[in-house]
């Protein structure tokens, strides 16, 4: 396994000598340059057989420890009805106290809890906001287009951007982008709001995802909005899947300024602390 963080490894040297933009502020060099491998601190979207992920969380955190991560986030998706796989109240509590326990048994990685939650068809999320409140951030959902045209979704994604507890809008374009061409929304609209509300954006790097693509990204940092690389790994071994998100960064011109999982976990968690 080639690790992320080491920028003596061969991929990573080859990266990071050059791509320098040229900057007029009196600022870190660093945060004007193409994002890389080694620049991605820690992850902010997996899964765990909690809820749908293949591998129990002490798989996935073995794996992140491997890979040199600082901070992972655990965001199993939340229980909507009966019939759904997700977390109920009781399994979101006995997931906290095995975060927990992970926590004092491993100096060199945070684990933070998060979660995810698919929003209704009119934008609401399924928990109520004082259990929300108790995550350290809150991943919200498009992933349904419950039929819905443009306005329609697009509207919806406004009322996720604008609920408070929301930190992350995940799968930003309703994960359409490996089987539809066009996006049936107005990103632009979104866009402006989730950097006027300080909601980062997700670049899914799921390989069956790829949401947002590149010109999403460009326009993305062209809006001001921040950004997280994400690989939405259902696997452990998928967590290596951000790789492709760094590489669609690269392609969109993104900076480490723009991607909150470069940041050290204090600016991460002062983002979501806003
Ligand atoms: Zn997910």
């Amino acid at each position: 396994m080639t690790f992320a963080r080491d920028p003596n490894n061969d991929d990573a040297a080859a990266d990071c000598h050059i791509d320098t933009w040229a900057c007029a502020d009196d600022c870190d060099v660093r945060s004007f340059s193409l994002v890389r491998q080694c620049d991605v601190r820690g992850l902010l979207h997996c899964h765990t057989d909690y809820a749908g992920g293949a591998h129990p969380l002490r798989s996935i955190v073995d794996t992140a420890r491997a890979l040199e991560l600082d901070y992972l986030g655990v965001t199993d998706k939340a229980k909507i009805d009966d019939a759904d796989e997700g977390l109920c109240l009781e399994g979101i509590a006995y997931q906290r106290s095995e975060i927990r326990e992970l926590n004092e048994e491993f100096k060199d990685l945070v684990l933070l809890h998060g979660i995810e939650v698919e929003a209704a068809v009119d934008g609401s999320l399924p928990l109520p906001d004082h259990v929300l409140d108790e995550f350290d951030y809150v991943v919200a959902t498009l992933k349904d287009d419950h039929g819905l045209d443009a306005a329609g979704f697009t509207a919806r994604a406004l009322r996720v951007i604008m609920n408070p507890f929301v930190n992350i809008l995940g799968h930003p374009c309703g994960d359409w982008m490996t089987t539809c061409s066009g996006v049936p929304l107005d990103l632009e609209t979104i866009l402006t709001a989730a950097a006027k509300a300080e909601v980062a954006v997700e670049i899914d790097a799921n390989p069956c995802h790829v949401d947002l693509d590149w010109t999403h990204c460009a326009k993305a940092q062209e809006y001001g909005v921040t950004l997280i690389i994400a690989s939405d790994a259902h696997r452990a071994a998928r967590l290596a899947d951000y790789r492709h998100g760094v590489e669609l960064a690269r392609q969109a011109g993104l900076c480490c300024r723009q991607i909150l999982n470069t940041r050290p976990l204090d600016d991460v968690r002062a983002f979501f602390n806003r």
